[in-house]
């Protein structure tokens, strides 16, 4: 596979030559324990795992000062798991899920709530008209601070289309955090994939989520 270095390099200038601030988040999910530690030692900072299974089996290998953000659908039965590990949880997409985060947290957790901008049936998410009415609901779970939206954008070669998605979450992140909930600054949107990140960066993404991209894909990694 190619170093990781000079392709993060490169992506962090092009993102930068756009947009000044946006932290990267390699999405270290189909790469194994060696490949997450070239990243580290690349100088990443954020990391991103979708599956409880491997978070926890890169923390047991990994002691490093970086950040972790669980960013896929999180099971109710999972959360006392992964909730007291994680810097950030980029899923927050149900009721149900914040009731289980308010029981099992420790500590307040930075949380993304999720929305379904696109309206795909095969994705999780809030619908933009229900994401305000949501988030005011959490005023009373003192475990999760609302740092932000996040949403994938639909699996599409019109970049018109995905640009929409992006400009439609950022005018909802704003207008949230216009509110000024003390439990909500909403200042965040985590937006942007491998092939969408240039788009969801000049749409005003603060975190873009590259797995493929940036540490690549190993089959044989199984977590
Ligand atoms: C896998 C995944 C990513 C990264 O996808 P790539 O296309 O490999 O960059 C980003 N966000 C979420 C929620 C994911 O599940």
């Amino acid at each position: 596979m190619e170093a990781i270095k000079p392709i993060y390099e490169e992506i962090e200038n092009e993102i930068n030559s756009l947009q000044h601030g946006v932290k990267i988040i390699a999405v270290t999910k189909q790469v194994g324990i060696a490949r997450t530690q070239e990243a580290i030692e690349a100088g990443i900072r954020h990391l991103g795992e979708n599956r409880p299974e491997g978070l926890l089996n890169k923390l047991s290998a990994i002691d490093a000062n970086v950040e972790w953000h669980y960013i896929g659908n999180l099971q109710s039965r999972k959360v006392k798991d992964v909730i007291n590990k994680i810097d950030y949880l980029h899923s927050l997409d149900r009721m149900s899920l914040a009731k289980e985060i308010q029981k099992r947290a420790e500590q307040p957790v930075k949380c993304f709530v999720q929305v379904n901008v696109s309206r795909e049936e095969t994705k999780s998410g809030f619908a933009p008209e229900e994401t305000l009415d949501f988030i005011k609901s959490l005023e009373a779970f003192d475990k999760i601070q609302v740092v932000g939206l996040m949403t994938m954008a639909p699996n599409t070669d019109n970049d018109s289309v995905i640009r929409d998605v992006f400009k439609t979450l950022k005018s909802l992140q704003l207008r949230i955090a216009a509110e000024q909930l003390p439990h909500a600054p909403c200042n965040e949107c985590s937006m942007g994939m491998s092939n969408d990140y240039r788009i969801a960066v000049q749409e005003g993404a603060t975190f873009v989520r590259i797995g493929t991209a940036l540490v690549g894909a190993e089959s044989e990694a199984s977590e």
